[in-house]
C-alpha cells in the first residue's frame, strides 16, 4: 500500500548493491492515467520532483537519486498515462496493421519496453547499468497496476531465471498484545500468486524489527526460505535503511537470486552519511500545504547540509495563512519554498520582510525568489501595488516568461530543467558556490520583470545569478544571509554533496544561533 517505504526500501537495495560495486540504476512504476507528475496537486501526491532533462517526476526519483548518487531521464518514471498515448499513438499510425489493439498483448508489451528503456538508459551521463531496479506502485489487487504486474509477469518468464528478482514490501502491523500480524502478509502473497507472482524476497515494514520466530511463520506460510524474509523497521533516518538492510543479509540474499559474484560491501557511505551533531538549529518553514512530504527534497537538503555541518536542523512548519508573526523571531532561520497561485502569498511575504528587517537568515526558491523581489518592491522601493502576474492585478515586478505567453497547455510546459546560471564576482552566491557558472533544475513559468530591474538594482537589491537577462538570484548585503533562487537547489542536494546555498544558510542559521 501507499505510505509503505516502497520508495525508500528500493532505493536502500539499490544502495547496498551499489556498495557492492555493481551499477544501479532505477525506474519507477506509477499505475495513473496522468502523463506525468507535473499538473498533480502535490498536497494529495507528494512533491513534484525535476529531473535534469526537465521531467516531471514522482518523488521517488528524487530518492533513488539522493541514494544512488545519480541523475535520472524521463525515461525512468513510467505512467499508465506515457504507455497508452504511446499505444493510442502506433495505432493511429498504423503500426499494428489492422490487428485489434488490446490491454495484453499491446499495453504490456509496451510496458515491457518501456522498463527495457529504462535499463538499457542505464545510468545517464554516466553508463550502462548491471542492475535495474522496477518499482510498482500502487498495491496488489488494484485494478490499475494489473496490466503492470502481468508485464512483470511475462518479463519474468521470458529471461532467465537468475536475471530477476521479485522482492514483495507488506506491512507487519502490531496487535493490541504487542505481537505482530503476519495475516496481511499471507493475503498479500496469495494475491501476487493469483497473478502468477512469486514474491522471492519479502521486505516486511513496521514500527518493530521483524524477529526470527515471525520470520519462521512468514518463510512456512510464504512459502520462502527464511533468509527471504528481510526486516524492514522504521529508523529515525532514511539514511540508515540501506545499513540496516545490509545487516539483515538482504545484499547475499539479492547476490544469490541474481547469480552475482560475491564482492565485498564497501560501507564507506554509511560513514558518510551517520549523524554526528555538535549544535542544533531550528528553521522555519512557511507553507500553504499542511503535508511535509511535499518539500521532501527540501528536508533532505536541510539535512545534507545539517550533516556537512555537523547541525541537526530542526524544521517547524508554518502555515502561511495562519502563523503568528512573534514566532518568526524564535527561528535560527526561515525558509520560503516554491509553489504556485495566491493563496498564502500574503503570509509568505510577510515573513520575508519579517527576516529581511530583523536580520534573520532567509532562504527563498523559486516562488520564494520572486516573492522576496514583490516585498523588496513593496517594502524598500514603496512600491504598495508591486506584485507578480500569477497573483492578479497591480505592478508586476514579477511577469510571465515570454516563452509562456499564450500557452494553453499546462502540462510539461513550464521552464523545466537544467539550465546555466552565471555568478556575478563578490557576491555572497560567489562565495557559496565558488566558481562563475553552474547548473540548477528550474520549474517555474514567471521571471523577475526585465522593466524593473534597474529600479530594484538601484534601491539595493543584488542580482548576483543571472542567465540572458533573465534574474536567477538575488541577495540583499549588509544582512547575515538573504539569498533567494529562481531555480530549485534542493533537486540537487545529495547527502554527500549538500548543495550550497542550503550549506550556507544551514551555517548562516549557526551564526546566528551563537550571536543571540
Ligand atoms: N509559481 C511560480 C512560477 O510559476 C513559482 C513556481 C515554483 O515555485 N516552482 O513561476
Amino acid at each position: 500500500m501507499s505510505g509503505l517505504g516502497k520508495g525508500i526500501t528500493a532505493a536502500s537495495i539499490g544502495r547496498i548493491l551499489k556498495n557492492r560495486g555493481y551499477a544501479v540504476t532505477a525506474v519507477k512504476i506509477d499505475p495513473y492515467l496522468n502523463i506525468d507528475a507535473g499538473t498533480m496537486n502535490p498536497g494529495q501526491h507528494g512533491e513534484v520532483f525535476v529531473l535534469s532533462d526537465g521531467g516531471e517526476v514522482d518523488l521517488d526519483l528524487g530518492n533513488y537519486e539522493r541514494f544512488l548518487d545519480i541523475d535520472l531521464s524521463s525515461l525512468h518514471n513510467i505512467t499508465t498515462g506515457k504507455i497508452y498515448r504511446s499505444v493510442i499513438e502506433k495505432e493511429r499510425r498504423g503500426d499494428y496493421l489492422g490487428e485489434t489493439v488490446q490491454i495484453i498483448p499491446h499495453i504490456t508489451d509496451e510496458i515491457k519496453a518501456c522498463i527495457r528503456a529504462a535499463a538499457c538508459d542505464g545510468i545517464p551521463g554516466e553508463g550502462p547499468a548491471d542492475i535495474c531496479l522496477v518499482e510498482v506502485g500502487g498495491t496488489v489487487g488494484d485494478i490499475e497496476s494489473m496490466p503492470f504486474l502481468e508485464a512483470v509477469r511475462q518479463m519474468r518468464g521470458e529471461l532467465p531465471e537468475e536475471d530477476t528478482v521479485l522482492i514483495h514490501v507488506t506491512l507487519i502491523p502490531e496487535d493490541s498484545m504487542g505481537d505482530l500480524k503476519t495475516k496481511p502478509t499471507q493475503h498479500s502473497v496469495k494475491a501476487l500468486r493469483e497473478l502468477g507472482l512469486y514474491a522471492d524476497i519479502i521486505v516486511g515494514r513496521g514500527q518493530r524489527p521483524v524477529g526470527p520466530g515471525t520470520k519462521r511463520k512468514i518463510s512456512a506460510f510464504c512459502d520462502l526460505p527464511q533468509e527471504g524474509v528481510i526486516s524492514a523497521a522504521t529508523v529515525p533516518d532514511i539514511y540508515q535503511v540501506p545499513m540496516e538492510m545490509e545487516r539483515e543479509g538482504a545484499a547475499d540474499v539479492l547476490s544469490e537470486h541474481l547469480n552475482l559474484s560475491p564482492r565485498e560491501a564497501d560501507t564507506r557511505w554509511y560513514t558518510l552519511v551517520e549523524r554526528e551533531y555538535r549544535g542544533q538549529v531550528r528553521v522555519g518553514i512557511v507553507s500553504k500545504y499542511g503535508v511535509e512530504d511535499v518539500y521532501m527534497s527540501i528536508k533532505e537538503a536541510l539535512k545534507h547540509a545539517g550533516r556537512a555541518s555537523a547541525t541537526e536542523v530542526k524544521i517547524t512548519w508554518l502555515d502561511a495563512e495562519h502563523y503568528a508573526e512573534a514566532d518568526l523571531g524564535t527561528f535560527d532561520g526561515i525558509l520560503i519554498p516554491g509553489g504556485f497561485g495566491q493563496r498564502g502569498t500574503e503570509g509568505k511575504i510577510n515573513a520575508i520582510r519579517y527576516a529581511r528587517t530583523n536580520r534573520i537568515p532567509l532562504l527563498g526558491l523559486c516562488l520564494g525568489f520572486q516573492l522576496a523581489v514583490v516585498e523588496y518592491a513593496r517594502n524598500v522601493l514603496g512600491w504598495k501595488d508591486a506584485t507578480s502576474a500569477e497573483m492578479g492585478e497591480g505592478r508586476h515586478v514579477i511577469a510571465i516568461l515570454p516563452e509562456q505567453q499564450g500557452l494553453s497547455d499546462l502540462g510539461g510546459t513550464m521552464r523545466l530543467g537544467n539550465y546555466p546560471v552565471t555568478i556575478e564576482n563578490g557576491t555572497r552566491a560567489m562565495r557559496i558556490y565558488g566558481k562563475r557558472e553552474i547548473i540548477e533544475r528550474h520549474r517555474h513559468r514567471y521571471e523577475v520583470n526585465p522593466v524593473f530591474i534597474p529600479d530594484l538594482e538601484k534601491a539595493g537589491l543584488v542580482f548576483s545569478g543571472s542567465w540572458n537577462n533573465r534574474m536567477e538570484i538575488c541577495e540583499v548585503t549588509d544582512h547575515p544571509f538573504f539569498l533567494a533562487t529562481q531555480f530549485h537547489p534542493e533537486f540537487r542536494s545529495r547527502p554527500t554533496r549538500p548543495s550550497p546555498p542550503f550549506l550556507g544558510f544551514v551555517e548562516a542559521c549557526s551564526a546566528c544561533r551563537d550571536g543571540r
